[in-house]
């Protein structure tokens, strides 16, 4: 680990103005930063710690809609009684990553920006584009099992390992950003970028900007909220597949549906495909086959993750089933 400056910030404006060139990271619950940093692929000149600068709190907004905090602990999030009686599918993705001692750390910023787990990022002695822009991509021709069949380019494969991205793109969440020159609020659709020739750029931040809130809409009380992860073991893991699915059934068809995809994507992956199958569709197999048919239609495998298309099909087959099968209209 190289020598860097650590600066405590007391407040979001004073972190945004000590935040001055590209090479300064905040550091939140640290479960990303420092891991990387350790195996210095992270290597910042200054770390801004943004732990005592508030923003750790979970409140309604006067339209119906909900605010969190960036510096909200994953932990809290998944057991804040709003978001487990209206925004269910968060509280389950959020439950189903890493552990509880992790959440007990991790942060909504954090996990929003958390990097991909594709090793040969982690490895400092193997190419990769992302870590070293134009060094090239020793997936493709390696081990890419875990890695991206939708969105890839010929540059890199990597997914975006987030489950909490996942539900939050279903439930089409709003970052809320600062930076010097002022707030900005951006769709979570169009937050984070495809790696085409650029794969080092993850997202729309510009350097020094710094997460201050996400936002979501007004929760839908019809709603049925599901997320469903497979992987290969049953805790502490990446998914291979992941669905999050918020639905309403009327008269036996889907009068709203979002359906987000993860473990499959360089980004969390909205399917406008499935949705496009569903809506106004009979809530029966036969439709949930044809969306999650549509949902891979563009997939793309590399030499080792063929089995993720299949796998990503019944994984849409299946929550979909979930979200319709029970008279509830929540799923905790
Ligand atoms: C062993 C292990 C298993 C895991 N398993 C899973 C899993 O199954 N599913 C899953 O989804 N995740 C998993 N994770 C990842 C974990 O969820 C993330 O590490 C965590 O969410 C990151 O949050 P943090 O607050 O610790 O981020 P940090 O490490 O503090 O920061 C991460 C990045 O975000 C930046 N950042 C942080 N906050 C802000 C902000 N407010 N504004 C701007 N930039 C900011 C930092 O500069 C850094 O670049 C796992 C992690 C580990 C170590
Ligand atoms: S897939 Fe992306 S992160 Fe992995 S080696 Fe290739 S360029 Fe690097």
């Amino acid at each position: 680990m190289e020598l860097f400056t650590y600066t405590r910030a007391t407040d979001a404006d004073q972190a945004v103005s000590a935040a001055t060139d590209k090479d300064v990271r905040f550091v939140a619950g640290g479960t990303t930063l420092l891991d990387l940093m350790k195996l210095d692929v992270e290597r910042p000149t200054r770390v801004i710690d943004i732990n005592h600068i508030g923003l750790d709190t979970v409140e309604k907004l006067p339209n119906g809609g909900l605010r969190i905090g960036a510096l909200v602990r994953n932990s809290d999030l998944a057991h804040h009684p709003l978001v487990e009686s209206d925004y269910a599918v968060l509280s389950q993705a959020l439950l189903a990553g890493a552990s509880a001692q992790l959440r007990n750390m991790a942060t909504t910023g954090g996990n929003l920006l958390q990097r991909t787990r594709c090793m040969y990022f982690r490895n400092t002695a193997m190419p990769c584009n992302k870590r070293i822009p134009g060094s090239g991509c020793s997936a493709i021709e390696g081990d890419n099992r875990t890695l991206a069949i939708l969105g890839a380019s010929k540059d890199c494969i990597a997914t975006n390992p987030s489950d909490m991205n996942v539900a939050l793109t279903a439930l089409e969440a709003v970052i809320v950003v600062r930076g010097n020159t002022g707030t900005r609020n951006i769709p979570i659709g169009e937050f984070f970028l495809l790696p085409g020739t650029t794969p080092h750029l993850e997202t729309v931040l510009a350097p020094g900007e710094l997460i201050t809130h996400v936002t979501l809409p007004a929760s839908r009380p019809q709603s049925k909220h599901i997320y469903l992860k497979l992987r290969d073991r049953a805790s502490y893991e990446f998914a291979l597949s992941s669905a999050a699915v918020v639905a309403e059934v009327s008269g036996g068809k889907f009068t709203f549906i979002r359906v987000a995809l993860g473990g499959v994507g360089t980004k969390p992956w909205r399917s406008h495909e499935a949705e496009a199958a569903l809506l106004h569709g009979a809530a029966d197999t036969p439709t949930f086959r044809r969306a999650a048919d549509a949902a891979l239609r563009d997939a793309r495998p590399q030499s080792e993750n063929a089995f993720k298309v299949e796998l990503t099909k019944r994984c849409v087959t299946h929550v979909l089933t979930l979200a319709t099968q029970s008279a509830s209209t929540r799923l905790a």
